[in-house]
């Protein structure tokens, strides 16, 4: 595996390896990886011939008080991972490397669909990610790129990036990667206390009664979200956001039908976490 830090040395491994004719897989991440990172790394490697991966904790997409200091970061343990998953590349650049010239000023703005769900709760997160995403791509120039479904807002806005600003990438998005009891891997579960990750469940189980009751014919938005607050209520949690959307514009909907996405956020002790279910 070719460690690259600079712009320069990325730019040379991709370039001559795709006027060989090589396909290029990318998949961006921020580091602390897990094995749902190395799941979106076997869908590019499925997909491509050289699977280029990305460590880079973005500072754009945090807020002033959100985690940017304290995000896991432990890049020898990432590229050991990496390299034992058969990855070609892995671009873990420094921030000045990445940002020569100071945090951009120039920016992709991801419009109302990036102003839902976490959107709302987060400004300017949504704007951070497409505008290191699209330099990203920008660099690596991947023949198709996998986000995972997990952080389902953030693959909708990418998607709608792509073709709206017309990236010739295409982009895959693949299924969560889940623990045993369901909660779904992130690299931010490893700041649950021991009492708040046996209550993180919850957030998985919400979403599945909801689904089971929409199987079982409710179709109601409304009795479906009663669910599901009922699950996380009983493991003391309040969501920050619970919404049945539109998997494409991410409006509300009042009635579930197939595609149509429940989504939430909950704080579990001072931890964030996300999920999302498609009916
Ligand atoms: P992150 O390092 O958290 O920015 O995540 C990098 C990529 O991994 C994003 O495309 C995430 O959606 C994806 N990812 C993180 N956790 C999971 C998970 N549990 N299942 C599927 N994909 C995930």
């Amino acid at each position: 595996m070719i460690r690259a830090g600079d712009v320069a040395t990325l730019r040379d491994v991709t370039s001559t390896r795709r006027a060989a004719g090589a396909r290029i897989g990318f998949v961006p991440t921020m580091g602390a990886l897990h094995e749902a990172h190395l799941s979106l790394v076997d869908h590019a490697r499925a997909a491509s011939d050289l699977v280029v991966v990305s460590v880079f904790v973005n500072p754009l997409q945090f807020a002033p008080g959100e985690d940017f200091e304290r995000y896991p970061r432990d890049l020898d343990a990432d590229a050991a991972l990496l390299a034992g998953r058969g990855v070609d590349v892995l671009f873990a650049p420094a921030l000045d490397a990445l940002y020569p010239q100071g945090e951009p000023v120039v920016r992709v703005v991801p419009g109302p669909p990036g102003e839902r769900l976490c959107g709302e709760f987060r400004p300017g997160h949504f704007e951070g990610v497409l505008t290191v995403v699209a330099k990203l791509f920008n660099l690596v120039d991947p023949d198709v790129a996998v986000f995972g479904a997990k952080d389902f807002q953030q693959s909708v806005l990418i998607r709608r990036m792509v073709a709206d600003l017309d990236f010739r990438t295409e982009v895959l998005v693949a299924p969560i990667v889940r623990e045993p009891d369901g909660l779904a891997l992130s690299s931010r579960n490893a700041y649950l206390a021991a009492a708040d990750r046996r209550r993180a469940p919850a957030l998985s189980r919400a979403l599945g009664a909801a689904r089971d009751a929409y199987r079982g014919g409710e179709q109601e938005a409304a009795k479906l979200r009663t669910i599901a607050r009922g699950v996380l209520a009983d493991a003391g949690l309040d969501p920050q956001y619970l919404e049945l959307v539109d998997p494409d514009t991410l409006e509300s909907l009042s009635r579930a039908r197939p595609g149509a996405v429940l989504a939430l956020a909950a704080y579990v002790g001072e931890t964030r976490l996300i999920d999302n279910i498609v009916l």
